[in-house]
């Protein structure tokens, strides 16, 4: 017998055996909108025993896969600095022993802490970002950690071109204007993926997934859900052409659980989530 605990589909190897590591950032203090993405890691949990383990898109199941989930982390509320530290020396400790982190966020703000023990890590990071939302404010309201500066706080670690955006339809002039000098940002679709991974093959590559980067009519259960998006299929297509890449970090963000009662969304991010371990453990 062992601990009636829940974990992720899939998920049930040892820690000493592991070499993908899965937890949960319950964290949404700066969101702007509508709260609620705190409670997407133990949705995601409790609903992925609906979906299999095999992916019939690659032809590979998640038990062939060393994977184990840490559950979530305990995080300071309202105290975004210090929950930025507790991520940051979490997933360090997982690189320090030869595992891939693979966090469940919470608002889109947890990647900076992820994306802090990788850049220390692997000086050459480059990260793909896909999101409604460019997340290039200097500030939002004279803060600096937020879910809308995630990515300029990300440029403030790895500088000019190695941020790459995909399916941004949401910002101010000045985060576009701003971009078009040190991001590399695809309005609208994520039709250069191709291109991008080839520009990013030799290189370490942490890929962030903000959930609402998906056409709201598909994944409604978000906070800040933005028209006009991207489809589930041309978004796992993109992540799987991504496979080749030396992935060392992953994220999936922004999955608030409570915005949709017919529970599709948190299917979606299960589903979305079983895919990207597969690709890139
Ligand atoms: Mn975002
Ligand atoms: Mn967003």
């Amino acid at each position: 017998m062992g601990p009636n605990v829940q974990t992720f589909i899939g998920c049930g190897a040892p820690y000493n055996e592991a070499t993908t590591v899965l937890f949960g950032a319950p964290f949404d203090s700066t969101t702007s909108y509508r709260p609620g993405a705190r409670f997407a890691s133990s949705a995601i949990r409790s609903e992925s025993i609906g979906i299999e383990t095999y992916s019939p898109y690659q032809g590979a199941d998640l038990e062939d896969f060393k994977i184990f989930d840490a559950g979530d982390l305990d995080l300071p509320f309202g105290n975004a600095a210090r929950v930025m530290d507790t991520i940051e020396a979490f997933c360090g400790k997982l690189h320090d022993n030869g595992k891939m982190p693979v966090m469940i966020g919470g608002e889109h703000l947890v990647t900076f802490g992820a994306v802090r023990a990788a850049a220390a890590r692997f000086p050459d990071l480059r990260v793909m970002h896909f999101d409604a939302h460019a997340d290039l404010r200097r500030d939002y309201m004279g803060e600096f950690l937020s879910h809308a500066t995630v990515m300029r706080r990300v440029w403030d670690l790895l500088g000019d071109g190695r941020i790459y955006q995909f399916g941004i339809r949401s910002g101010t002039r000045e985060e576009f204007e701003w971009a078009a000098s040190h991001a590399r940002t695809e309005l609208f679709t994520l039709n250069s993926i191709d291109s991008c991974a080839e520009a990013v093959c030799r290189y370490p590559a942490y890929v962030s997934v903000d959930l609402d980067v998906i056409d709201p009519s598909e994944f409604p259960g978000t906070g800040t859900p933005e028209a006009g998006g991207v489809s589930f299929r041309d978004l796992l297509d993109a992540l799987l052409c991504l496979k080749g890449l030396d992935v060392v970090g992953f994220d999936i963000c922004e999955l608030s659980p409570h915005y949709d009662s017919s529970g599709v969304s948190t299917a979606l991010a299960c589903k979305l989530l079983r895919e990207m371990l597969i690709a890139y453990s």
